[in-house]
């Protein structure tokens, strides 16, 4: 395929004293990671504030970058803070349009979550800045049943990951169990809407999620976590055409029975009720690259990576977050199950 034919999109993090040298190493290495003389956008990847987007030596190295032909657009990423003080997606966003600086942006959207997106998508329509959604299906409405024998790709690929720290095979095994025994517990929670709905597969509602994002002409692209070719040829039809009756009320119904099931991407209203500083949103973000992209790898590094400020004080804790949740979640169960789940020791 032609080069040209082909937007190359990638970010990297940018810290507050990086060099614009430091910088543009990055994206060299990247540039030949990627075995292409340019890429079409490269972001600053989870701007942490309003300031972290004037950062002198990004935009010393893009425009560099840019003369040189190696970078074509420039742009930020941000799910929102981790903890209520942190400044909200839609205010660093929205100022990142406004920035003048900046071509593209990497936002949440999706049919359960766009309050604070429609304000980014507003201000970036007026300064003629591009958007890409992000976190376009919400919804997880599957679970696999376990037979130790005869087990699918994936839970093979799990009893795999624990056994790596030591485990038997007979012990992964036992929390692979435990695993599909919750997550059939929510598919029963589920099910009587799924029938009702006529909802035969996951992918059924992944689609039209991803068709909701696109019919928003505002919105100018997706980014999906393909799993399989067969989903980019499903997917990919559905740019520019519009979302039929019966599919946007099949979104509503999902949007009503979910609703205490999602934790939004970025909020953090559920934050102050907790003694622990627990980043609630963060770990079930976590939680949704393992259920709903299937990318249990990353998940469980990335839940790693936070170390002291994981869920596991939500085992001994007396739960004075239970009714923070203005969804209905019920945290302190959901986050005990991420974090036995995630945990590889
Ligand atoms: S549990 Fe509820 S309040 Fe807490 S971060 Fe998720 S959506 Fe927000
Ligand atoms: S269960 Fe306890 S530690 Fe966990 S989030 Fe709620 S208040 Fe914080």
């Amino acid at each position: 395929m032609e080069r040209d034919k082909i937007f190359v999109a990638t970010k990297g993090r940018v810290g507050a004293d990086d060099t614009s040298e430091q910088v543009v190493e990055r994206v060299r290495k990247s540039l030949e990671r990627l075995q292409t003389a340019y890429v079409d956008s490269y972001s600053i990847h989870a701007v942490s504030s309003i300031e972290a987007l004037s950062q002198p030596g990004y935009h010393e190295a893009m425009a560099q970058l840019k003369a040189e032909g190696r970078v074509r657009f420039t742009g930020c990423t941000y799910h929102g803070p981790r903890d209520p003080s942190g400044p909200s997606m839609g205010d660093v966003l929205s100022a990142a349009a406004e920035d003048g600086r900046f071509d593209v942006l990497l936002l949440v959207y999706n049919f359960m979550n766009h309050e604070e997106s429609d304000r980014i998508i507003a201000a970036a329509k007026t300064n003629n800045v591009g958007t890409t959604a992000m976190k376009t299906s919400p919804g997880v409405l599957h679970h696999d049943p376990v037979d130790p024998d005869n087990l699918t790709e994936q839970q093979e690929r799990y009893v795999k990951l624990f056994m790596v720290r030591d485990q038997t095979r007979e012990q992964a095994l036992e929390r692979l169990q435990a695993q599909a025994t919750r997550q059939k517990d929510l598919y029963d929670k589920t099910r009587s809407f799924v029938e009702q709905c006529g909802l035969q597969t996951e992918e059924q509602l992944r689609l039209g999620s991803i068709h909701w994002v696109l019919q928003n002409t505002d919105m100018h692209t997706a980014c999906v976590a393909f799993t399989n070719f067969d989903l980019i040829d499903k997917v990919v039809p559905l740019s520019g055409t519009e979302l039929g009756s019966a599919e946007l009320q099949m979104l509503q119904d999902c949007k009503f029975a979910l609703n205490d099931q999602y934790c939004r991407h970025g909020c953090t209203e559920c934050g102050g009720s907790c003694p622990h500083g627990v980043p609630v949103s963060t770990i079930m973000r976590y939680a949704y690259y393992y259920e709903g992209q299937g990318r249990e790898k990353a998940s469980m590094e990335l839940y790693a990576e936070l170390s002291g400020n994981d869920a596991s004080p939500c085992r001994d804790c007396r739960g004075d977050c239970a009714g923070a949740c203005p969804y209905g979640i019920d945290i302190q169960p959901k986050l005990f199950q991420v974090h036995d789940l995630r945990t590889l020791a």
